[in-house]
């Protein structure tokens, strides 16, 4: 039988349904959402949403603790999730399901309470190129701490795990292999099974990242084979902070636990070692996030009859979408897909020649459209790519064809509009408003005033790209390492000058023009003031004023942290040395 109805499943999503009334027939959408950013994290049925407050509303009590009727209550809903998790992806023993944060923390957990205490120096660690951060850090921090070695698994030119490179790289010295089911950024089902055997042949423990893929495949760890299988519930339509760990229970058995504390102990004492519960409780110290627990198993009551529904339609209906953007998208000129070929799954990277990443990113946060610009926590894949970043679609099966095609005449218009690409003349007007980067005393007024006229994040935007168009780039050889400033999202170079009254004067540049529009505003507030002006100014209340806080709060994304925080380092360090 046909269970997925795609408008009955986007009905149950009211994030999405609720910033839907007038999408598409309405021009200049600045209100409605288009959210293009699955593989972040996915929306949330109503009836994930409903569960979790009925957990506080009516079941609110620690789990396995008291022996009063509330308590059992919640320790009994705790313990179905876990079985109804058991089910979702075939596993043997109920033990073998361990509660934890998410993905990140079940790989943090293998890598600890097993790889460091069985990992000798020289034992080699197997992971793919194309990891999340998650599955490669933990590795990393674990390597050092017993000298075992990372080999990295190569990539075809489709995106999948070479497995032809296998026997090379996967041998007798290996005693861990890791790698992602789906990759974040390339959207392939890599040849899992295949890299399984390949492991347990030469006697190796595997572990798969399953983040990206419980929301789009039926799961069965016990045909996998594999050692461990880890996943997080928000990326499966599920709440944020609970996830999976799955571990063979002799593995499990013989781990240490990873964190000590309540509930994960039988016997604690002062003069006696203290004893470990059984699993899967060795691995759940303090309170667990009883309310995600709960509303996790609603979401895979949710999730499952699509998955296990003979029709396919749910992933028919995927693939239907993945295909239309991705030729769609093909069809633009600028358009470069990082690697060859449609995606399995509803991932799409590209990067549009001519155009910084960011920049398109933002413009379509302007048109109510959410995706994601940047590394994608896979640096190390952008590496092997010879990226900087790209732009990443990720699709859900709410999503629509008409969401799609509204995207992609967006994507077009921002393309043919060239707000991105205007000429210096055409900016022209700016030069009226003198608002020019050789700062002087009332250019922030003039900053503040010029923003008082705008109203909403799309006259503001513009602005900012304008006022980008007046900054002079920066010198090539100015561009270096010494001038790089991390924790942006683009790349973006800072330099500073002191006079011999005490003031400082900065210049910077970078490669995504919305920065260049953002650091004039920034270097306006900062330029020609003293080093205690630089630290007390609070660019909060000039963002706040200027309008931009709730669209540009100083945060990791859009660098302008990390910007403020260089100028006063410099301003700091350069008053020391003075
Ligand atoms: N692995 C992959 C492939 C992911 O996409 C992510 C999340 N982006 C993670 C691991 C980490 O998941 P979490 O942040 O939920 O722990």
């Amino acid at each position: 039988m046909n269970l997925f109805d795609p408008h009955l499943f986007r009905r149950q999503f009211p994030l999405i349904e609720n910033h839907d009334k007038s999408l598409i027939e309405k021009s200049g959408l600045t209100s409605s959402l288009i959210y293009f950013d699955n593989a972040a994290t996915t929306q949330k049925p109503q009836q994930v949403i409903d569960s979790q407050q009925h957990y506080y509303q009516h079941l609110n009590a620690n789990v396995h603790r008291a022996s009063h009727q509330l308590s059992s209550k919640a320790t009994f809903a705790f313990e179905k999730a876990r079985s109804l998790v058991q089910g979702f992806i075939r596993a043997k023993s109920i033990k073998e399901i361990i509660w934890t944060k998410g993905a990140t923390e079940s790989i943090n957990i293998v890598a600890q309470s097993l790889a460091r205490n069985t990992l000798k120096p020289g034992d080699e660690i197997v992971l793919c190129a194309s990891e999340h951060h998650a599955n490669i850090v933990p590795w990393q921090i674990v390597a050092e701490q017993t000298g075992a070695v990372i080999k990295v698994l190569p990539l075809t030119n489709n995106g999948y795990i070479d497995v032809a490179e296998m026997d090379n790289i996967i041998t007798d010295r290996t005693k861990f292999v890791t790698c992602a089911h789906i990759s974040n950024v390339l959207g392939r089902i890599n040849p899992i099974k295949k890299i399984i055997a390949k492991a347990k042949s030469v006697g190796a423990i595997s572990l798969i990242d399953g983040a990206q893929a419980v929301a789009h495949l039926s799961i069965d760890v016990q045909s996998l084979d594999c050692d461990f299988y880890v996943f997080s519930a928000h990326k499966m339509y599920g709440p944020t902070g609970i996830g999976v760990l799955y571990g063979k229970k002799v593995l499990l058995e013989c781990m240490l636990p990873y964190q000590g504390g309540g509930e994960m102990i039988k016997t604690v004492s002062f003069t006696q070692a203290t004893t470990f519960n059984e699993l899967p409780f060795k691995f759940e110290a303090g309170t667990p996030n009883i309310a995600g627990v709960i509303a996790f198993a609603e979401c895979i009551s949710f999730l499952t009859p699509f998955l296990a529904d003979e029709t396919n339609a749910y992933n028919l209906f995927e693939q239907k979408l993945v295909n239309h953007c991705y030729e769609a998208l093909a069809k633009i000129e600028q358009v470069k897909f990082i690697v060859d070929g449609t995606p399995d799954v509803g991932v799409i990277a590209f990067t549009l020649t001519g155009h910084h990443n960011q920049d398109i990113a933002m413009s379509l946060d302007i048109y109510g459209i959410a995706i994601r610009s940047g590394h994608h926590c896979a640096m190390p894949l952008m590496d092997h790519l010879n990226i900087d970043g790209c732009l990443r679609v990720s699709l859900a099966a709410y999503n629509t064809i008409a969401e799609i095609d509204y995207f992609i005449t967006s994507l077009k218009t921002i393309l043919l509009d060239g707000s991105l690409d205007k000429t210096n003349e055409e900016v022209s007007h700016l030069s009226d408003k003198k608002v020019v980067t050789d700062s002087t005393k009332n250019e922030m007024d003039e900053i503040i005033a010029l923003f008082s006229n705008t109203k909403g994040w799309d006259s503001r935007h513009r602005e900012i790209m304008l006022l980008g168009k007046t900054l002079p780039r920066l010198d090539k050889a100015l561009r270096d390492d010494n001038s790089l400033i991390s924790g942006c999202e683009s790349l973006a170079w800072l330099k500073s000058d002191y006079s011999e009254q005490g003031l400082y004067t900065f210049v910077a540049d970078s490669d995504a023009k919305i920065i260049r529009g953002l650091l004039v505003i920034v270097l306006a507030a900062f330029n020609n003031k003293t080093a205690q002006q630089i630290n007390q100014f609070n660019i909060n209340d000039y963002f706040s004023r200027l309008g931009l806080m709730q669209h540009l709060s100083p945060s990791r994304g859009n660098g302008l942290l990390a910007i403020v925080d260089k100028i006063k380092l410099l301003a700091q360090n350069s008053d020391k040395n003075n």
